[in-house]
């Protein structure tokens, strides 16, 4: 890659960084606002609506929930649309035709529509049965669901979106086997993800639990990258097995659950009647819950994105001394950079924020310090 070219994709990586901060950030700001705008006066009237209706509990919380994520929904599709389509065909990033990304928008609402409705169908069985200790139960049902969605989502979610089907090119599969002996994943668990068919990004991935537990290749990777960088990008996500992140990660994820259900008992039992609300249990305070939980998950991200900075770091390491191939690991970072077009080297600030992955630049750097410790 010559030093002009390299320049322009750095800079349009950095645009395409900042487009897609700005973004994330609007959606957190116009989530608020729908939510603070439902707690003054949208709720109550959408409660009373519905109970015209019927006075079924069940039938009151699905039709409040359906309503609430269908508006919701409508007022994000100017966003979702730039974001998720616009920006990546601007940035050439996308192959996904436009009747495509109708399509999985759909399906993604459908999905989120159905577990939504479960999920706090369960969480109001509770909020009646239970007003002191119901905070406790849900932060249970949290576990069982964060439990069986990463267990079933490799066989039922994912395959909504994209196909997997088992490697099979030979060379590949002989290369990725050695490296996985004794780590309890075998060949068999390795798939082919078809990501080509939206995006031109790569990307790889370590998901299930059990026998489900699997790493996923896109075949962006798969058919564009060396053997001995497929090597480096199994490794990583071998990495992440080894040292158990999923697990870890569902540890986190339930502490923070509970820590957020139990803020969302203090204020609902102390101010829901200065809130303009009936009862803990009415379908009415939803917002409530949702506006403690959004605000938490946004005060927490900088510590959650730091955990998960640590665990790629974790998994980098694990990746080069398990491969003892610290240049294909390079190499590796270089081409992800270049085809996903990710910022090199972002604000220091907007990294410790927004940044799940250390920058690429750390990632290099840390590769090339082992390279000087070989003897
Ligand atoms: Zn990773």
């Amino acid at each position: 890659m010559s030093d002009i070219s390299r320049k322009q994709t750095a800079e349009s990586s950095k645009k395409y960084s900042l487009q897609k901060h700005i973004l994330a950030i609007n959606g957190v700001i116009v989530a608020l606002i729908y939510l603070v705008s439902m707690c003054l006066f949208g709720s109550n009237i959408l409660n009373h609506l519905i109970l015209q209706i019927t006075a079924n509990q069940y039938l009151l919380i699905a039709l409040y929930i359906s309503v609430f994520v269908i508006i919701i929904d409508i007022i994000n599709i100017p966003l979702s649309f730039y974001g998720g389509f616009v920006l990546e065909h601007i940035f050439k990033l996308s192959n996904q035709k436009f009747f495509g990304w109708i399509k999985d928008e759909i399906k993604k609402f459908l999905l989120s529509l159905v577990l939504l409705v479960g999920l706090v169908e369960i969480m109001y069985i509770f909020l009646r049965n239970f007003p002191n200790s119901w905070w406790i139960f849900v932060t249970i049902l949290w576990i069982f669901f964060s439990i069986i969605m990463s267990k079933l989502a490799p066989v039922l979610i994912f395959p909504l979106f994209y196909k997997s089907v088992p490697i099979e090119n030979e060379d590949i599969k002989k290369g990725l086997e050695s490296l996985s002996e004794g780590t309890g994943i075998n060949i068999q668990g390795v798939y082919k993800i078809n990501l080509s068919k939206n995006t031109k990004k790569a990307n790889a991935a370590l998901a299930g639990m059990g026998s489900t537990r699997r790493v996923l290749l896109a075949d962006t990777l798969l058919d564009s990258y060396s053997l001995a960088e497929i090597k480096s990008v199994f490794a990583h996500e071998l990495g992440h097995h080894v040292h158990r992140h999923i697990w870890k990660m569902l540890v986190i994820g339930t502490i923070t659950g509970g820590l957020g259900f139990a803020i969302c008992h203090y204020v609902l039992s102390k101010m829901i009647e200065i809130l303009g609300f009936q009862s803990i249990h009415d379908i009415a305070a939803f917002p409530v819950i949702c506006i403690i939980l959004v605000v938490l998950g946004f005060i927490l991200m900088p510590i959650q994105n730091a955990i998960s900075r640590r665990f790629e770091r974790e998994s980098d390491r694990y990746a080069i001394e398990k491969t003892n191939d610290p240049e294909a690991f390079i190499s590796t970072m270089d081409k992800l950079a270049e085809q996903n077009l990710a910022d090199r080297t972002p604000n220091r600030l907007v990294e410790l924020l927004l940044y799940s992955h250390p920058p690429i630049s750390k990632r290099i750097e840390m590769a090339k310090k082992n390279i000087q410790s070989l003897p």
